[in-house]
Formats: structure tokens, C-alpha cells, sequence
């Protein structure tokens, strides 16, 4: 297997614009969960920036699990993550829900999100292959470790050994968090596998004031980053709110992480 750690012992590194995710690297990915408008993004990717993220998040295309929430701003929201990069400098990840989009998704974004729920689409997976760009895939809602790794060798078997992992939590009897975090994966994986893995604890426990504690933890268990999400209003948000950090809090929590950092 490709992504197997037998294969290629030595861990990979992948360059998004020139930023190193894996290694040695601990990296922050942040911004809010969909883009809204421009104002809420800039003023998100400022914040993020300023607080130590060295990419941009937000989805344009929702996977909404109602069809009556926001659905996302599709191409006038990559428009936006462009204009935010332009700004700030800071290169986008996005999500693509269908392979109908992937070339609008592919010439806006740095890199291509594929999403929880699009982690077995092997005809999007067998596309995603073909592109020059790094992807994000997240593990499946309810995906063994086995499955998400059989996920990742179709994207690098296809022709793309550009794949970070992102850990976002799983489906358990538990209802008080949204899923159940398996940090247990980040030193799995990096056993199994060469790939570099971060975490996402906002999907992961559902539950802003979770976040932090979670987000340290991962960085405690070797996670190569983090992805989070942030609102400057999160009662207002679009989607996501609950479990967003303001950038306020986004700023203190890269502190602490900074702290961790040094003692590892
Ligand atoms: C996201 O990161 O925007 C998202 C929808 O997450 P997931 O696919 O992990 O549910
Ligand atoms: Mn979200």
C-alpha cells in the first residue's frame, strides 16, 4: 500500500503554497465553518492570521444535513476566499461536494477539502486524484481507521501523493458531544502511515467551550495541526456557531498551544 508507513518509512511532508504540513510541522488551519459575506470573512481571516493560522478555512459548498439550512455561497464564496487571500495572504481550503464543481473548487482553492461525508465518493476520490493540489480528507462519520487510509490510497494510487488527514471525530452512543473525538487515530495513523494528520476538535465535539481543551490534547498527542472554526459572532453564524471560537478566544487558545509546543 501506498500510504503505509512500510511503503515509504519516512514521513511526508506536503507543501500547501510552500507551507509545510507533516514532520516536525504543527500548523493551524482556521476561519469560519461556511463564508457568509465579505465582511465576516475578512474580518475572521484577519483574526485568524493575526493569532498564528497559516491557512484559511470556509466552506462555500455546505453539506447541510437539512436542505432548508444555508447551503453555501458556491462560486461567489470562492470569489470571496480569493479576495481574503489577497488580503491577508493567507492560501484557502475548501471543500467540494460534487465532481461537477471540482474545477470551479480546484482554480479558487490551495487546497480541496473532501468533506466527512464524502470520504467513500470514490468517483470524487478518483478525481480529486488527478489534480496537481493537496487534499484534505477528513475521516468518515463513521469510518474505521482501515476505511480512511483505504480512502487516502485511492487519491494516491489515482496519482496524487499530496494527502493530509484530518481527524474530526466519529459517531458513538454518545449525544452530549457531537461526535466522539478519536485522538487515538493521530498515533495510529502515524504508526500506520506516512501521512500527515491533523485535528479538527470543532467537529469533533460540537461544543465551543470543548474546543480548547481538545485542541491542546491533539497537539499533546502529536497531531502535525489543527483545523478550527471561528466566527467574530457566532450566535449569528449561518452555521456552526455553537461550536465556533471567537477570535478572541481562537487567540488565547494559539497561545496556550504555543505553550504546549515547547514542552513536546
Ligand atoms: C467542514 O469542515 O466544513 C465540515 C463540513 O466538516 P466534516 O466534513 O468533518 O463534517
Ligand atoms: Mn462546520
Amino acid at each position: 500500500r501506498l500510504v503505509s508507513r512500510e511503503y515509504k518509512p519516512a514521513d511526508t511532508v506536503v507543501k500547501v503554497n510552500g507551507i509545510p504540513f507533516g514532520g516536525e510541522n504543527f500548523q493551524i488551519v482556521a476561519g469560519p465553518c461556511a463564508v457568509e459575506n465579505e465582511e465576516q470573512v475578512m474580518i475572521i481571516a484577519k483574526a485568524v492570521k493575526e493569532a498564528g493560522a497559516v491557512l484559511l478555512r470556509g466552506g462555500a459548498y455546505k453539506p447541510r444535513t437539512s436542505p432548508y439550512s444555508f447551503q453555501g455561497l458556491e462560486e461567489e464564496g470562492l470569489k470571496l476566499l480569493a479576495k481574503a487571500r489577497e488580503k491577508t495572504g493567507l492560501p484557502v481550503v475548501t471543500e467540494v461536494l460534487d465532481v461537477r464543481d471540482l474545477e470551479v473548487v480546484a482554480y479558487y482553492a490551495d487546497m480541496i477539502q473532501i468533506g466527512a461525508r464524502n470520504m467513500q465518493n470514490f468517483p470524487l476520490l478518483k478525481e480529486v486524484a488527478r489534480l496537481e493540489k493537496p487534499v484534505l480528507l477528513k475521516r468518515g462519520l463513521s469510518a474505521t481507521i482501515e476505511e480512511w487510509l483505504l480512502a487516502a490510497e485511492y487519491i494516491m494510487q489515482g496519482g496524487n501523493p499530496r494527502i493530509i488527514l484530518c481527524e474530526r471525530g466519529i459517531r458513538t452512543f454518545e449525544t452530549f458531544t457531537r461526535n466522539t473525538l478519536d485522538l487515538s487515530a493521530v498515533p495510529a495513523i502515524k504508526t500506520l502511515s506516512h501521512l500527515p494528520i491533523i485535528v479538527d476538535p470543532s467537529h469533533g465535539c460540537g461544543k465551543w467551550f470543548l474546543v480548547p481543551p481538545l485542541a491542546k490534547a491533539a497537539c499533546a498527542v502529536g497531531a502535525h495541526g489543527l483545523m478550527v472554526e471561528v466566527h467574530h459572532q457566532p450566535s449569528c453564524a449561518l452555521s456552526d456557531g455553537e461550536q465556533s471560537l471567537t477570535p478572541g478566544k481562537f487567540h488565547k487558545l494559539m497561545q496556550e498551544i504555543n505553550k504546549i509546543k515547547q514542552c513536546l
